[in-house]
């Protein structure tokens, strides 16, 4: 047992999804569980960090780290797992490139606590008491993590050898990566995204492209989409275009469009913008004999139809992308009274 590589997994800010899709490889988990020492996972097993601490530096040779940056405790854990890891591997979306808990970055933490704390509709607070780094008590001080301004990801805070995406991660993409680290097999180059495909989401979705021109998007329940014919052109908002493959294009597959959990593709550095380019494709706006007035007022009232773009072009990838976060106190503070 003690000859065996030590293996981790860290769960920071994050739904704990992840955690669980490293069990959806199913009866492969003995596989992992005969191939390493599981040391520290705090999800599963009663592991401390002084116990993480008390270990060589890179004495860990594998961690898998789910989970956004949002609290001093996260940006300690990231540091510390990644002087004990051979190879620290952000997992899931949210270590990947922000995913959802990064979608606060259009707020700032201040919003977050008068939103919990002070004005909703549930919460009585006389007092207006909110989380604070230190209290003291006649017993002593008690402390909580500082609860940051701007959520990172796990690779805006440390250095980072592998990254896994989705939301959570697919099983089977899971499994291929842990087959590779169990064989020995030659890795990919530091940095580099394993556990998914190379194209865009697309281009491994079976519905049919027919170029068509759309007037107006819709959400999900409000249209029931035609079976083979692409969600996109049905006015449905797919981030397929915007999205690296590697899930086999489950939620197309599924009548339901894709909300781009794998992050950009190859290449592209901001998943938003590409998208915004993708839905200006199928656009019909007919440009002959109109102004640029009316063109702008036309091309503004099929916009006018998607709901919350940031949020939908930058569900999972905020942090990660050339936004990065709302200027304290723009626009989308309004959205939060
Ligand atoms: Fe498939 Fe969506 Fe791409 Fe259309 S936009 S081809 S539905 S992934
Ligand atoms: Fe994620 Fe899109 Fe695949 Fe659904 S279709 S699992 S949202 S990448």
């Amino acid at each position: 047992m003690a000859d065996k590589p030590k293996l981790a997994m860290y769960w920071a800010a994050s739904c704990g999804g992840c955690e669980i899709s490293l069990l959806g490889i199913h009866e492969k988990i003995l596989d992992v569980a005969n191939a390493f020492d599981p040391v520290f996972w705090p999800c599963v097993m009663d592991g401390k960090k002084k116990d993480v601490e008390a270990l060589p530096d890179k004495g860990i040779a594998l961690c898998l780290f789910n989970g956004a940056i949002r609290t001093a405790e996260n940006e300690e854990m990231a540091h510390l797992m990644r002087r004990k890891s051979a190879l620290l591997v952000a997992y899931g979306s949210c270590a990947y490139e922000g995913c959802i808990p990064g979608l606060s970055n259009f707020y700032t933490a201040k919003d977050h606590f008068n939103a919990a704390y002070l004005s909703n509709d549930s919460t009585v607070n006389t007092k207006g008491v909110v989380p604070v780094t230190e209290t003291n008590v006649p017993e002593g001080t008690l402390t909580l993590p500082a609860f940051y301004n701007t959520v990172k990801s796990l690779g805006q805070t440390v250095d980072v050898d592998y990254f896994i995406p989705g939301c959570p991660p697919e099983s089977a993409q899971v499994l291929a990566v842990v087959e590779a680290i169990l064989s020995g097999a030659e890795l990919p180059p530091k940095g580099s995204v394993i556990g998914a495909g190379t194209v865009a989401l697309c281009e491994e979705c079976p519905r049919k492209r027919d170029v068509k021109r759309i007037k107006r998007f819709y959400r999900p329940h409000e249209i029931i989409p035609e079976k083979d014919v692409c969600l996109l052109e049905q006015g449905l908002i797919c981030m397929g275009p915007a999205t690296r493959s590697g899930c086999t294009a489950l939620c197309p597959q599924n009548n339901m469009p894709c909300i781009g959990c794998y992050g950009p593709p190859p290449n592209v550095t901001d998943q938003g913008s590409k998208m915004l380019s993708a839905i200006a494709s199928v656009m019909e706006t007919a440009f002959e004999g109109k102004s640029e007035e009316q063109l702008d007022q036309e091309i503004a009232e099929v916009v006018s139809t998607i709901a919350d773009p940031a949020g939908t072009f930058y569900k999972f990838s905020l942090p990660h992308s050339l936004l990065r976060r709302a200027r304290p106190g723009t626009a989308q503070k309004e959205k939060t009274r």
